[in-house]
């Protein structure tokens, strides 16, 4: 028998959050992001729930060839684009789209010759600096695909520093459609913070990605007030219980010292499964459904709960370290990092199940 920790992928959960980024969408196409392996829940996994979306957002050419060979044709954008000579033919071959975000790029792009041209998502920076062109040097780049064989068509991109707090976009889209403007390219801004929070953005194509797994892209805004749903649940048992006496201390460092007599939950989920190793005394956590808190430190294979608030536990008893009743966000903040970053770091050795029956949503 296998360790009985398990990540549930909702592939349902995911067809709903879709359903929810249309909603704010309206008119605008959606390219779901779906980079880092559909944030840790597994491309393939999650495929079946993306064929309302308009095309699928990576950066990594394997799974863009793997969609293809999985029969999937719509529009699929590499979003850091391409790295030589080689993906360039990939793409030709597979009718997939870069980002063209540098002159270096954009160089190697007019010295080679292609089986087919490419839609190339043409990438500005307006003021996140990290990726694209200056505004000034914009027009040239656009110039020199138009004149280029090996581009079909080319779709403005920008992407947003600040979507998620109270710096807000408008300087970045003012910048943006300035430099845009005249133009009949279709563009695209929004994340999915700014796809939310900022409806100017939408333009002709939004890239939503961790709304579309049912967590917050905000620090102050649950996903469940957004009216998604968590598409992975990660789960264990306890098994082990141990009885402390007041003053005895628990784990690693002694880092946690029982004040009275209480019952202590062993779980067999650690920072060997991904789950964060900074996440301290009291952070949320449910057993057999009731919300209680971790005590001490996380171990690489176990953690441990506090189980005051649930006094029928015992060893077997289900424990929900993120999904419906503690979401992946509350874990995050917690833990001083954001739920991205948990959903990514999903460790290798935990078993997945997949579910499309609505049943846990
Ligand atoms: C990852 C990414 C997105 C999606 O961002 P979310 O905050 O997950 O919605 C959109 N655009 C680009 C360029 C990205 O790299």
């Amino acid at each position: 028998m296998p360790r009985p920790i398990r990540a549930l992928i909702d592939v349902h959960a995911v067809r709903h959050n879709v359903q929810v980024a249309r909603g704010f969408a309206g008119a605008s196409r959606i390219l779901a992001v779906a980079k880092a392996n559909a944030y840790g829940h597994g491309l393939m996994h999650v495929l079946p729930a993306l064929g309302a979306c308009d095309g699928i957002g990576l950066l990594e050419i394997d799974a863009a060839c793997q969609l293809r060979a999985a029969g999937y044709t719509k529009p699929i954008v590499l979003l850091e684009g391409f790295f030589d000579e080689d993906d360039l033919t990939t793409m030709a071959q597979h009718g997939l789209s870069p980002v063209v975000h540098s002159a270096r790029q954009l160089d190697t792009l007019m010295r080679v010759t292609l089986s087919a041209p490419l839609c190339v998502w043409l990438k500005m920076n307006t003021g996140m600096n990290r990726l694209g062109f200056a505004p000034t040097e914009f027009h040239r780049a656009l110039a020199a695909l138009a004149a280029s064989a090996n581009v079909s068509r080319t779709v403005l991109m920008t992407h947003f520093a600040s979507s998620d707090d109270g710096m807000g976009v408008a300087d970045q889209i003012a910048l943006f459609d300035r430099t845009c403007r005249g133009g009949a390219h279709a563009r695209s801004l929004a994340n999915s913070a700014a796809l939310i929070a900022h409806a100017a953005s939408r333009a002709d194509w939004v890239r939503p990605g961790i709304m579309l797994y049912g967590a917050s892209p905000f620090a102050d805004r649950e996903a469940s007030a957004l009216g998604l749903r968590p598409a992975m649940h990660l789960t264990s048992r306890l098994i082990a219980v141990q009885q402390v006496k007041a003053g005895d201390t628990v784990g690693y460092g002694m880092a946690f010292r029982a004040v009275n007599e209480m019952r202590i939950g062993i779980v067999a989920c650690g920072y060997a499964d991904g789950y964060p190793r900074h996440a301290p005394t009291g952070t949320p956590i449910a057993v057999e459904g009731i919300r209680t808190r971790t005590v001490g430190r996380v171990s690489m294979d176990m953690i441990y709960v506090d189980l005051t608030p649930v006094p029928q536990a015992n060893v077997g008893s289900a424990v929900e370290l993120w999904g419906n009743t503690v979401s992946v966000d509350d874990v995050a903040t917690a833990s001083g990092t954001v739920g991205y970053e948990l959903l990514c770091a999903l460790a290798p050795r935990v078993p997945v199940a997949v579910v499309d029956d609505g049943a846990l949503s």
